[in-house]
């Protein structure tokens, strides 16, 4: 016990017990069913200091007890698992025609996930009313299942600062906007954080917690929508860059002679392999589901210049992601929105641009690959990354305040 008065300050002592809390909630997330005595092995705790942050972890619910297994060496232990059943984590995907929801629980189980159509180029205030609006509901549905929410990640096609605020989101007319702060506005102060980030950041961001190469330390997520979009995760953490606008590989220069760009420029990643490019046209947005499968039908059917057409884009974006795997040399590209039913097109032509242009032997070791995550990736990592603010510490109050 500590006597002295002169010791470290209350405030210490609650900063390292919300991080020994983290760690102890990681360790079981990462290898339930486990054991105190396991936790106290591997994490270097002693053993009453982990029966101590156990206890609080099954008072706040965010852990609890399983049954009890013999099959170690001395005592029976009981086992701990991840609960979390009173929680949910909320992600949402702002896109130009729609508007992506999804829900999970603690161990990152989907709880509901939602698609609507939505307009929000008109205004930031008709946006902000009906993202609101569709999160009212969301946030209702959990209330309903007695469901605690953690907090809630809004993913917007931009330039994000690392404030949250959007700078610029060009798609949806949108700049200068304090998207955050609005929609605590209209959802009357909530109780839970809201935060802001960048479509392609969330995306790696799910794909680092649930896609087919979770756990990847060093992965980018491009994202294939309109715009074209980097999310970046270096040594396991999300790099946002100096003011949070990393990751813009859309606006790189392929071809000085290339097709103007929206940003003004010519012959941008965006420009020659964006799905403009593989439409061959502007699109406008409602029409890029149906337009993206009658080119995936026309290819299907051999269709010689859908096909030629998919190849040029390919190698286009091949150029792209040489230039991230010199750069960064990520373990795994990830081609997600629109390129993911394109990908059977687009891979070879990438696969082949990506081995004649990486220096290093191998490519540097890189995959490439289309997510399996669906288009509502961006959306499930809003989810994630309330869990990632969980995981490092940011734990939700004991019980007693959950009615
Ligand atoms: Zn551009």
């Amino acid at each position: 016990m500590i006597t002295s008065t002169t010791g470290p300050q209350p405030a210490d002592f609650a900063d390292v017990r919300a991080t020994n809390l983290a760690v102890v909630l990681r360790f079981v997330r990462e290898h339930a069913p486990c054991s105190r005595a396991d936790i106290a092995a591997s994490t270097g705790l002693n053993k009453a200091t982990v029966s101590s942050l156990v206890a609080d972890l099954i008072d706040r619910r965010l852990v609890r007890e399983t049954g009890l297994t013999e099959n170690r060496v001395g005592r029976p232990a009981t086992m701990l698992v991840l609960d979390g059943s009173p929680y949910a984590a909320i992600g949402v995907e702002i896109n130009v025609d729609t508007v992506s929801a999804v829900a999970t629980d603690l161990a990152g189980e989907r709880l509901l996930t939602w698609r609507r159509s939505f307009s929000g180029g008109d205004s930031v205030n008709q946006g902000v009313a009906g993202v609101g609006a569709i999160i009212r509901r969301v946030v209702s549905r959990m209330a309903k299942e007695e469901r605690q929410v953690l907090g809630l990640a809004v993913a917007v096609p931009g330039l994000i600062d690392v404030q949250g605020t959007v700078r610029i989101a060009p798609n949806l007319g949108w700049h200068d906007a304090d998207i955050g702060g609005d929609l605590a506005k209209a959802l009357r102060d909530p109780g839970f954080p809201i935060q802001v980030d960048n479509d392609a950041n969330l995306g790696a961001l799910a794909e680092q917690r649930f896609g087919a190469h979770a756990g990847a330390s060093d992965l980018v997520y491009l994202t294939g929508e309109l715009g074209v979009g980097a999310g970046i995760i270096l040594d396991g953490r999300l790099r946002r860059g100096g003011r949070g606008y990393s990751g813009e590989i859309g606006h790189v220069q392929v071809d000085p002679e290339g097709p103007a760009c929206h940003c003004g420029r010519r012959g941008c990643l965006e420009a020659m392999a964006g799905i403009g490019a593989v439409l061959r046209r502007d699109p406008s947005p409602a029409e890029i589901q149906v337009e993206v499968e009658e080119v995936v039908r026309l290819a299907r059917a051999g269709d010689a210049e859908t096909v030629g057409n998919l190849g040029a884009v390919g190698r286009s974006l091949g150029v792209g992601v040489s230039i991230l795997a010199n750069l960064l040399n990520p373990e795994v590209v990830i081609l997600g929105g629109y390129y993911v039913p394109l990908a059977p097109w687009l891979l070879p032509a990438v696969h082949e641009e990506v081995a004649a242009r990486v220096i290093a032997s191998e490519a540097g070791g890189v995959q490439v690959v289309a997510s399996t995550l669906g288009y509502d990736a961006a959306a499930l990592g809003g989810a994630a990354r309330v869990l990632d603010s969980v995981d490092s510490g940011r734990l939700p109050g004991g019980l007693s305040r959950i009615p």
